[in-house]
């Protein structure tokens, strides 16, 4: 079980960002994002695109982002802190990979200092500073070792079918 925390989210220059994280995170197999602001909008159009697209992704939006971790290690889950400070991704895996319940946290402009101190692991994607989507996306590959790539979403009332020139789909 993946599920997303996303913090630092402003509405007001950060809904396709988040969006997108969201959506990344999905399409490689997680189960849903806990969202650390009050913004409808970004919820709605995750869940829209996972209600054309299928499987059962859910978006709980305005939580506090301290009561997710800490309910999170409760239920006995292990928090990863997705921060280019941390230590590399492919070093950490091993370790990641035997937990069963995994919260993967990412950030915006400012991430509270607290943060690093509350996660299991703190984990780079690279030392450089890029984002929280491709991070993530990197991440999550990482994780699931390329077996989310082509995942199947149940219901789904849309479907590409992968083609070598142009777009197909099933509906
Ligand atoms: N400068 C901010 C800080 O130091 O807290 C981070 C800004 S960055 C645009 C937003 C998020 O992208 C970060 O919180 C982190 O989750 C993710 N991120 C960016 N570069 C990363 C890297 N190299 N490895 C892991 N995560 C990264």
């Amino acid at each position: 079980d993946v599920w997303i925390l996303r913090i630092g989210h402003r509405p007001e220059r950060d809904q396709r960002v988040t969006t997108h994280v969201g959506l990344t995170g999905r399409a490689l197999g997680a189960g849903g994002m806990y969202l650390a602001s009050d913004d409808k909008g970004v919820k709605k159009s995750i869940e829209d695109v996972a209600d054309r697209w299928g499987g059962d992704f859910k978006v709980e939006n305005n939580v506090s982002w301290k009561k997710v971790i800490r309910d999170w290690k409760d239920a006995g889950g292990k928090v990863v802190h997705l921060t280019m400070y941390g230590i590399s991704v492919t070093d950490a895996m091993p370790k990641i990979q035997e937990c069963e319940k995994v919260l993967v946290v990412v950030g915006a402009e400012k991430v509270p200092g607290d943060m690093y101190g509350l996660a299991d692991y703190n984990v780079s994607v690279t030392t450089q500073p890029h984002s929280e989507i491709s991070s993530l996306a990197i991440f999550m590959d990482h994780l699931f070792e390329g077996k989310t790539l082509d995942l199947d979403f149940e219901g789904a009332e849309i479907k590409v079918i992968p083609t070598e020139c142009g777009k197909r789909f099933e509906s």
